[in-house]
Parts: structure tokens; C-alpha cells; sequence
């Protein structure tokens, strides 16, 4: 029997979908406070930490907070002031018949509600997208376990492109060795694979796509 899905629509969410006025405050165990006003801001707090902690993980949070720092993700449970990233949304509200939709967002807890409260909001049809929250974990061996998951008689996933909505650097690298440069995907993928990454960027006026392939 054919297998009618051959793409794979992945969307990250904050920054991606929409923007958000969440902030992450952290007290470290010296007693020092800081304000993480937005996502360059958290990776370059959480890096230095970690390399002061001398931890070597994808994500640090959990680390950190095991070595003592308080980090209150809470506006992350909720979709806090949303602004609507609409070069996104517009094609995610198109379903191709031959596709499955995804959002894959690093964040953690119960998030997951809030952010399908939100599509349908904004006219997306929420019942059609299928949410995975990674909990700060590589979204790059999330894609890849996608993309073998169903091998066809030919031995070949069934998928032969996968379009990828993402503004961050760190995630975007992740996937690209995880999925890209990957021998042990080698067998599987078909031989017309593309992987598409649109990096969502901001050039100070609007929201543009920074086009990336594998
Ligand atoms: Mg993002």
C-alpha cells in the first residue's frame, strides 16, 4: 500500500509563530540576579553558566538547577502578549493533502495547551498539528527518529522533504548535523530528500526567511 505522507511541515514556536514578551529570571547560587529578556539573552546566560559549572549538556537548565540557580520559566507556560509572526502562519495554514504538521518547541512543562489555544486563535487549525515539547532537548534527534520511523519495501523513508520554521541558531546547527550529516540516516534517506529550513530573522523592519538546505 502507498504511504501518502512524503512531507513534513515542523514548525518551532516562540519567535517562529509568534512573538512573545516572555522573560526567564534566574537568581545563581552567588545570590546574583539577571533578567533573560529574550532568546539570545537565555543562551548566552545558560552557556556562560554551564561553562562555569563545568557542565556539558545540549541543554544546561536542569543542570543549573540541580548546581543551585532558580530559573523561573513561568511565563513560558503561557503564551504571554503574542504578536503574530504572519510570513509563518500564512503558509502554516495551508495544509498540503500530502503532508503531516508539526510544532516541536523546546519548551517545558504544560505548555503545550496555551500554544494550541493560540493557533486556533489565529485561524489555524489546531486538530491538524501534532505538538511535541523536547524539554530543552536536541530538536535535531527529534527530526531524525521522524525521518526513520517509516521505512517503505524499498527500504527508503517514506519521507522525501521536510520543511523546517525555526529562528534559532543553536536548534538550527542541531538539526542540520543531526539530519544533514548523519551516516546512520544515510540508508534511509530517498535518494530526492531535501531538508528546507526557514530561519525566521527580524531585519528591524520586518520578518524575513533566511533560506538553509541540507
Ligand atoms: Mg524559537
Amino acid at each position: 500500500m502507498e504511504e501518502p505522507i512524503t512531507i513534513l511541515r515542523i514548525f518551532d514556536f516562540d519567535e517562529t509563530i509568534a512573538h512573545t514578551e516572555s522573560e526567564t529570571r534566574v537568581k545563581a547560587p552567588d545570590g546574583s540576579m539577571a533578567t533573560l529578556r529574550d532568546q539570545k539573552e537565555f543562551e548566552e546566560y545558560m552557556n556562560a553558566a554551564a561553562a562555569k559549572e563545568r557542565i556539558n549538556a545540549f541543554d544546561a537548565v536542569d543542570s543549573l538547577i540541580e548546581a543551585g540557580y532558580q530559573i523561573d520559566l513561568s511565563d513560558f507556560s503561557i503564551v504571554k502578549e503574542p504578536e503574530e509572526i504572519t510570513i509563518v502562519t500564512d503558509i502554516m495554514k495551508e495544509f498540503p493533502p500530502d503532508s503531516k504538521t508539526y510544532i516541536i518547541t523546546a519548551r517545558r512543562g504544560r505548555s503545550l495547551g496555551p500554544i494550541m489555544d493560540y493557533l486556533d486563535e489565529i485561524g489555524v487549525d489546531s486538530s491538524r498539528v501534532r505538538p511535541i515539547a523536547t524539554q530543552g532537548e536536541s530538536k535535531g534527534d527529534v527530526i531524525a527518529t521522524m525521518l526513520s520511523q517509516k521505512i517503505l519495501p524499498n527500504g527508503k523513508s517514506n519521507i522525501t522533504k521536510i520543511e523546517y520554521f525555526e529562528d534559532s541558531v543553536k536548534n538550527i546547527e542541531d538539526v542540520l548535523e543531526k539530519v544533514c550529516n548523519n551516516p546512520d540516516l544515510n540508508d534511509v534517506k530517498p535518494a530526492e530528500f531535501e531538508l528546507i529550513i526557514k530561519q525566521v530573522t527580524h531585519n528591524g523592519h520586518a520578518y524575513i526567511f533566511n533560506d538553509i538546505e541540507c
